[in-house]
């Protein structure tokens, strides 16, 4: 279903959004990375919010490289997913930004998050080699990453010791995992930036 935003986004066009063409698509279940010629300005944890052929908008972490990859959960037949799975080689992708987002200071920091966090963690690894702990809840089938499988109240519980107080830190993803961690971090006086990427009934955070 297309949605107002995407129809104004649609209106606007060449005033707002910028282009690239879709050169490589990799499918591993639950994830779907996309390879974009580069998108000029991708700094580490900015979102672009992309206009789907069906009029919606759906928001996604670029990781600049030589291409600028895109990983998407395939979490449902929902219209991002929809749309991450049928992008082909040659496709022209429209999209709003880079806009920055999260925003962390220099030296190490530890990134948490979900499914929807794992370019946020590749971006800012690739940025600063060795300076990035990536603490991700459920199965995280990338290199650097470290995944936390189980019930979300141990998986939450067991997230927050995992992180190094001396770092800065993000909490990202789920707001059922921002908050469970948020509150665990609470009890230990320890402070974090909060990012929620999705919410359960809501259709796009930003
Ligand atoms: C700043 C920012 C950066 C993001 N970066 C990424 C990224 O790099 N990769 C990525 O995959 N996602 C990312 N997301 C999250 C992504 O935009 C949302 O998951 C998006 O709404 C998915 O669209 P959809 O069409 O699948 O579902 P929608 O139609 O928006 O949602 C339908 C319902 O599905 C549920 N839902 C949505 N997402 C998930 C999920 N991942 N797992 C389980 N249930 C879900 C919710 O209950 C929601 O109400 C980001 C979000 C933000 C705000």
């Amino acid at each position: 279903m297309s949605s107002a935003k995407g129809q104004l986004l649609r209106w606007l066009g060449d005033f707002v959004l910028n282009e690239s063409t879709v050169r490589a698509v990799e499918i591993r279940e639950p994830f779907a990375t996309i390879e974009l010629d580069p998108i000029v300005g991708v700094e580490p944890g900015d979102k672009i919010q992309v206009l789907l052929p069906s009029n919606d908008v759906r928001t996604y972490t670029p990781i600049a490289g030589s291409f600028t990859r895109l990983v998407a959960h395939l979490h449902a037949d929902t219209p991002g997913p929809r749309w991450a799975r049928s992008v082909r080689v040659g496709d022209r992708v429209r999209f709003k930004g880079p806009d920055r987002c999260v925003r962390l200071p220099e030296g190490r920091v530890t990134i948490v998050g979900d499914a929807t966090s794992i370019a946020t963690a590749l971006a800012f690894a690739a940025a600063r080699p060795g300076a990035v702990t990536a603490l991700i809840e459920g199965s995280a089938p990338f290199e650097g990453l470290r995944s936390f499988v189980g019930e979300p109240s141990h998986t939450h519980a067991a997230i927050a010791e995992a992180i190094d107080p001396s770092s800065a830190v993000v909490l990202t993803g789920g707001s059922a995992l921002v908050q469970g961690v948020r509150s665990h971090l609470r009890k230990r006086s320890i402070d974090a930036k909060t990012k929620a990427y999705w919410a359960p009934g809501r259709v796009g955070l930003d």
